[in-house]
């Protein structure tokens, strides 16, 4: 990778921006950050060495473009169409733009952009859920053969899988905010992002925790230089079909505190089981249910990507269907708020008979509930 900074400095736009790095950085050296200024560096990717070779080559990998700016500021309007013309000579590179102000993308591009350039990825940000349905219509529409996302600083939950499901975004990136002023990120929010990325077949990188970070209603203060590095152990980055959520580790609940805690859900509480499923299960046998159990857990819940995961499990008809409900076993993302087990893997076999053992135990409290 390279980063490649034709201009820097910027003008905050967004809530994401109230504690950009790039202010941070220039006010520690005394430096005014909105005054933005063309760099030494404007040329790079035409930039040639004593032997009349590119500096950047395709070795360097993706060019990240203007890390110190954006982009389509309008303060670069005149230095953007000699940044294109450079880009256009370099199809041999991957330019990687992200960009606040994707809503100036059309006013901004080269008269022969058409549908987009191969060697070109937009990505843009969405800090917020507001941001989010703000700009990621913008982006989905626009003519661009890349599509990126990236809420970073992550500050709140975001639900953008109707964006995702369109098919036009090709990854999305998450992670908090560094600084002494870092607000809070927290783990559910990633994990949510990552559900939504699992089911639209999107691949998701969790970047960094922040230096904020919550978990289990615990906050963590964590150093700069861990960030990066425990956002990356957790596994918690996902590839299509790549199994990488094996490497996840994870705890089991407790037994009884699970129970405990499913009792006192409002939403898991009401279910029961009617007299038919009932006298239904008294026909079958018990050790028949379980079976149906396993059969349900094996095709519904197990795969890495479910089909029709949310709405898998149907809310009556079956004994295991209503157990599945009530104990928070009806889908990959119940099952990873409840008992841990992350999305985006293909349960193992003792992780379906996890499965299959809290909902026979749910089933034989319910008849023993009933009979009294
Ligand atoms: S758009 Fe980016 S570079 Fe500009 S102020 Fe906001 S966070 Fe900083
Ligand atoms: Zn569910």
């Amino acid at each position: 990778m390279a980063i490649w900074n034709p201009w820097h400095g910027c003008q905050k736009i967004s809530p994401g921006c109230a504690n950009c790095y790039v202010y941070r950085r220039d006010e520690s050296i005394g430096k005014d950050a909105s005054i933005v200024t063309k760099t030494g560096d404007y040329g790079l990717p035409l930039k040639k060495n004593r032997q009349g070779d590119y500096k950047l080559t395709s070795a360097d990998g993706i060019i990240f473009t203007c890390m110190t700016s954006d982009f389509f500021l309008d303060e670069a309007d005149d230095w953007r169409e000699g940044c294109w013309d450079m880009i256009r000579q370099r199809k041999d590179l991957h330019f990687h733009i992200i960009t606040k102000r994707i809503d100036r993308f059309s006013q901004c591009i080269p008269a022969d952009w058409n549908d987009g350039w191969d060697h070109v990825t937009i990505c843009s940000t969405c800090e917020n859920q507001d941001r989010a349905d703000y700009r990621l219509p913008i982006l989905i529409n626009l003519p661009i053969k890349h599509r990126e996302v990236i809420s970073e600083p992550m500050l709140e939950e975001i639900y953008i899988e109707k964006y995702l499901a369109t098919g036009m975004i090709e990854h999305v990136t998450c992670g908090g905010e560094s600084g002494e002023k870092a607000r809070p990120c927290e783990f559910k929010w990633i994990q949510e992002v990552r559900r939504q990325c699992i089911r639209c077949g999107v691949s998701f990188t969790f970047k960094q925790t922040g230096a904020v970070f919550v978990k289990d209603d615990k906050t963590y203060h964590i150093e700069r230089k861990f960030q990066l590095e425990q956002a990356r152990k957790s596994g918690y980055s996902y590839v299509p079909g790549m199994g990488m959520a094996n490497l996840i580790s994870y705890k089991l609940p407790d037994r009884k505190e699970l129970f405990d805690g499913l009792s006192r859900s409002k939403f898991r509480s009401r279910f029961h089981l009617s007299n038919k499923e009932k006298a239904y299960i008294y026909e079958k046998s018990i050790e028949e249910i379980r079976k149906h159990a396993e059969d349900f857990v094996a095709k519904r819940l197990s795969p890495e990507n479910p089909d029709n995961d949310g709405k898998q499990t149907p809310m009556r008809g079956h004994p295991v269907f209503v157990a599945q409900h009530a104990t928070a076993c009806c889908c990959r993302g119940c099952l990873e708020k409840w008992h841990h087990i992350p999305a985006g893997k293909v349960l193992n076999r003792e992780e379906q008979e996890y499965v299959v053992d809290v909902l026979m135990e749910w089933i034989k409290r319910e008849i023993k509930s009933i009979d009294k």
